[in-house]
């Protein structure tokens, strides 16, 4: 009857999505609480390969599927996704919060149009209309799910007199959007709340990562929402303290798509090596991911803001049959050494990374791997043991 909070620790793509759906196994229901179809969820199924952008990983499993009113929810992508659904699964069961904000075609346009506005000093956003949807929200122009299934086009008056986009242009989608969100709204909070009651257990999956964060990630170049655990309650529609454990996603090395700070980021062909071999592509944007060394500094940070006690560490194959293996601990910033993540993020630009050296973990090819996840802890080479146990000493976290 535990119900776990999964967030990733990073700048997102840690392997949420695969740890959410192995562990989804044990839960009645999994619940969306924050971001949008900006991210970019990958599962393999027998072999097959699926990326989710909005319907929560649990899908694959047939568990109870919720997306709560912290997410914003573009419809088209919603009805393409329960379309692919439908390939392995009919019985696909959701619940979409009226008070979702919806994603709108005007939103998608905004965001394409400020990332060209600013130049040189974009964002590098999945120009999912994400940003511009929040944004919305505060300035309370955007529809909700409950705006679109009662309401017409007088909905987009707003924006039609800021931004010149003709609201008529928006009457085909209106109306698909209706299509789509009328059979799934509803009020998820209450639902999550009666799976309780009931002594179910609720897996609340997080998108994007820590880093992203909107207050406490590296700001300008984060995602408009919080991706912290903190707001998985709210995000749902649950009180806090049906919350029972939060368990961080940490990849074994530093990615990030886009623009921003990266202080241990490694470039050149040692960078085109690790790329290839973590197939370091973004699933939402085909983009190639910058890669580089394990940051504690920022995964200290988002271990704390989180409140993460349990772990789970990813793609350290990967690493496997690399000459080094280097992790770092502490930044040097103007000549002091600094264990924490800057709350100026204009330091952290000038962040030099501070490495300590592991042992290499050798290479092991797939049948390797997997007599070993087969075989659990004790048949795991001596090196990526104790990496582990480094990483848990460092963090404080198991
Ligand atoms: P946005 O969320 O589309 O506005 O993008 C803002 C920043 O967050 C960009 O650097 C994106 O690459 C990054 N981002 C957003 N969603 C994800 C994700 O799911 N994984 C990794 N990066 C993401
Ligand atoms: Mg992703």
């Amino acid at each position: 009857m535990t119900n776990t909070v999964i967030v990733g620790l990073q700048w997102g793509d840690e392997g949420k999505g695969k740890i959410v759906d192995y562990l989804s196994v044990n839960y009645d229901a999994v619940v969306r609480f924050q971001g949008g179809s900006n991210a970019g969820h990958t599962v393999r199924v027998g072999g097959l390969k699926y990326v989710f952008h909005l319907l929560p990983s649990g899908l694959l499993r047939g568990k109870k599927l919720f997306i709560g009113p912290g997410v914003v929810v573009d419809p088209a992508i919603l009805n393409e996704e329960l379309e692919k659904a439908k390939m392995f699964r009919q019985d696909v069961d959701l619940k979409v919060d009226y008070r979702c904000t919806v994603v709108s075609p005007i939103d998608r346009w905004l965001d394409a149009h400020l990332e060209r506005l600013r130049g040189a000093a974009a964002i590098g956003t999945t120009k999912r209309g994400i940003g511009p949807a929040y944004a919305g929200r505060m300035l309370r122009i955007a529809p909700t799910v409950a705006d679109i299934l009662e309401g017409g086009r007088e909905l987009f008056e707003l924006t039609e007199k800021l931004f010149g986009h003709s609201a008529s242009e928006l009457e085909g989608w209106l109306a698909s959007a209706k299509e789509t969100l009328a059979p799934v709204a509803g009020d998820v909070g209450l639902e999550l709340q009666r799976i309780v009651e009931m002594g179910g257990s609720i897996l609340f999956e997080g998108a994007q990562g820590a880093l992203l964060d909107i207050l406490y990630g590296t700001y300008p170049h984060v995602t408009s929402c919080h991706t912290l655990a903190p707001y998985a309650a709210l995000g749902a529609g649950v009180p806090p303290d049906i919350i029972d454990e939060v368990i961080g996603v940490m990849k074994a090395y530093q990615t990030r798509v886009g623009g921003g700070p990266f202080p241990t980021e490694i470039t050149g062909e040692m960078g085109n090596v690790l790329r290839t071999k973590g197939e370091e592509y973004g699933a939402t944007t085909g983009r190639p991911r910058r890669v580089g060394w394990l940051d504690l500094v920022a995964v200290r940070h988002a271990v704390r803001l989180n409140g993460v006690k349990k772990m789970a560490l990813t793609k350290v194959d990967v690493l496997g049959g690399l000459k080094e293996l280097k992790v770092a601990v502490a930044y040097d910033i103007d000549g002091q050494e600094v264990k924490h993540l800057p709350a100026n993020p204009h330091r952290l630009t000038r962040a030099k990374p501070i490495y300590i050296d592991l042992d290499p973990i050798p290479r092991m090819g797939k049948e390797g791997w997997a007599r070993i996840a087969k075989m659990g802890w004790d048949a795991l080479p001596q090196s990526v043991k104790k990496f582990a146990e480094f990483l848990e000493q460092e963090l404080k976290a198991e």
